[in-house]
């Protein structure tokens, strides 16, 4: 069985030098591919150099919504850059009106303005979006998307916009986090989500699995606890016991589905 995240950030400090650790568990665990996502100019070269070094290593360059704010006036030509550098996707982009004390002005168009490139080159696009669904249904409705289909990551938005953003071209990318008790309602959406365009994530070091269901126990330098990514294969043996299926065949069916969005540079 080979497994696929579709979505982490291998680069983030709070791993504090141990990507090499991480990779080699990842391995050993059946781990084939990881989309791993920049959120700002200042870590898109640190994603480069992981991909340049390990093969798993699918890079994506964006600019997160929570980072705009540290934007350089070449941030826009600094990311044609780095997408041309090297086969990439685009994220982590977004849109987010749940973080207190975010401005929600000047997100749209640095969001579109990503959104764009996309779609010119064909890449996949991964969004996160937080209270924001209406609206980012309406842009993507309206504006150039990427014909080969963009993720929403940690898919949180309401089970009544799956199939118009399905037709779009979304795939929904689904986080061990929803296999905590709390996140039950959430979870259930994704028994509504198109089965080929269904992916699994860890978002690694974020968006931690219950203890019960975390064979990565990891810490990082502050003693917090961290995300481990070779907690994916937890992630997907979570999701097909949820859903009633094999662990096989949910594995069989996502990595049609990550090969079709990510594959084929
Ligand atoms: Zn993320």
């Amino acid at each position: 069985m080979k497994f696929y995240d579709a979505h982490n950030h291998l680069q983030d400090g709070r791993f504090a030098g141990r990507q090499g650790e991480l990779l080699a568990a990842c391995e050993k665990s059946g781990i084939a591919r990881m989309v791993v996502n920049g959120a700002c100019e200042c870590d898109w070269p640190q994603v480069a150099a992981l991909a340049r070094e390990n093969e798993m290593v699918l890079p994506s360059f964006g600019y997160h919504p929570w980072y705009l704010h540290e934007r350089t006036p070449d941030w826009l030509a600094n990311l044609k850059k780095f997408l041309d550098g090297v086969p990439a996707a685009v994220g982590e982009i977004g849109l987010d009106r749940w973080k207190p004390d975010l401005p929600y002005a000047g997100q749209e168009e640095v969001f579109l303005a990503q959104l764009q490139i996309a779609a010119e080159r064909n890449l996949p696009a991964s969004i996160h979006c937080l209270q924001a669904w209406g609206r980012l249904h309406e842009l993507m409705r309206d504006h150039p998307r990427p014909a080969r289909g963009f993720v929403l990551h940690s898919f949180g938005g309401p089970a009544e916009l799956i199939p118009a953003l399905a037709k779009l071209g979304a795939y929904f990318s689904f986080p061990g986090y929803f296999l905590n008790e709390r996140k039950a309602r959430q979870r259930e959406t994704f028994r509504l989500v198109p089965p080929e365009r269904l992916l699994v994530e860890t978002d690694a070091p974020d968006q931690l699995l219950p203890a019960d269901k975390n064979p990565f126990p990891l810490t990082g330098g502050d003693g917090r606890p961290l995300n481990h990514p070779a907690n994916l294969v937890a992630v997907y043996a979570g999701l097909a016991e949820f859903l009633g299926e094999k662990t096989e065949s949910l594995a069989a069916r996502v990595e049609a589905n990550f090969q079709r969005i990510f594959g084929g540079w």
